[in-house]
């Protein structure tokens, strides 16, 4: 594990109209951990993760992104530096077929030839995603999707994963492959994870470093024992 950290944020601040949702978020993800975000509903995981993936602009604070200064920086060159964001709900484009969202994650891939093997890579990794790639986005299952979002967002090379909520929906054992899938990644490729989960249990079975927030806060920042283990903060912020 590397002690370079791959994400920092200092006094973030970013929200939706006059309204600030983040009011001040200071969080360091160093590179090849996962880090795993959680927080009851509306803390602001998911304004967090847009935040640090440009679809909504900061109104405070900095980001720094592989030792880069984020500001305004456009959505697509972000991609291309390698932050990718898996949004919540996955974003899969149902009219299309398998390969063709699949290829969307390299739409804006410089190097065409490696991103023809990032693809035959992802059909290597999931293997349903293979059998089924000429079906369209519609008629896959849940765990399927999120196969397909994750495949798609690795198309794109990731270095920096933004993961929104990847077991929403999914049964217990799809949820956990996935979880195994990104330890494999951390673990194979270096690739660096922040993972916004309500399945704490899930999150915490995988990640280095554990973030609670609340009211748009980071309140807590601590190991994933420490925080299965201490019982009070279990029951005020992560209800159980
Ligand atoms: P959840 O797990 O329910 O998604 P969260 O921690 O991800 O919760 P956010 O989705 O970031 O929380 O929401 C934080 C606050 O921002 C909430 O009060 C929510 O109502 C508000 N909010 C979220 N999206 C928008 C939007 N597009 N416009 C205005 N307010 C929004």
């Amino acid at each position: 594990m590397s002690a370079e950290p791959m994400l920092q944020t200092s006094g973030l601040i970013a929200g939706y109209g006059n309204a600030p949702v983040l009011r001040g978020i200071d969080l360091t993800v160093p590179a090849g951990t996962i880090t795993a975000v959680l927080g009851a509903n509306g803390a602001g995981k998911t304004t967090l993760l847009r935040a640090l993936s440009g679809l909504i602009r900061p109104t405070g604070g900095r980001i720094v992104f592989d030792g880069v200064e984020l500001g305004g920086t456009p959505v697509e060159h972000l991609v291309r530096r390698g932050l990718v964001h898996v949004p919540q709900g996955r974003g899969v484009v149902e009219e299309l077929t398998v390969e063709e969202n699949l290829r969307l994650g390299g739409l804006w891939r410089r190097d065409r030839t490696d991103a023809r093997r990032a693809l035959a890579e992802v059909y290597d990794l999931f293997e349903p995603l293979a059998r089924r790639r000429r079906h369209a986005g519609h008629q896959l299952s849940g765990g399927e999707r999120q196969q397909l979002a994750l495949g798609r967002a690795l198309v794109a090379r990731p270095r920096l994963l933004l993961l929104d909520e990847p077991s929403l929906g999914l049964a217990p054992r799809v949820t956990a492959e996935i979880m195994a899938l990104l330890r494999q990644l951390r673990d194979d490729t270096g690739l660096t994870v922040l993972l916004v989960e309500q399945n704490v249990r899930s999150a915490l079975s995988v990640a280095d470093e554990g973030v609670v927030m609340a009211l748009g806060r980071i309140v807590v920042a601590t190991g994933p024992a420490e925080l299965r283990d201490d019982e009070q903060l279990r029951h005020a912020y992560l209800g159980f």
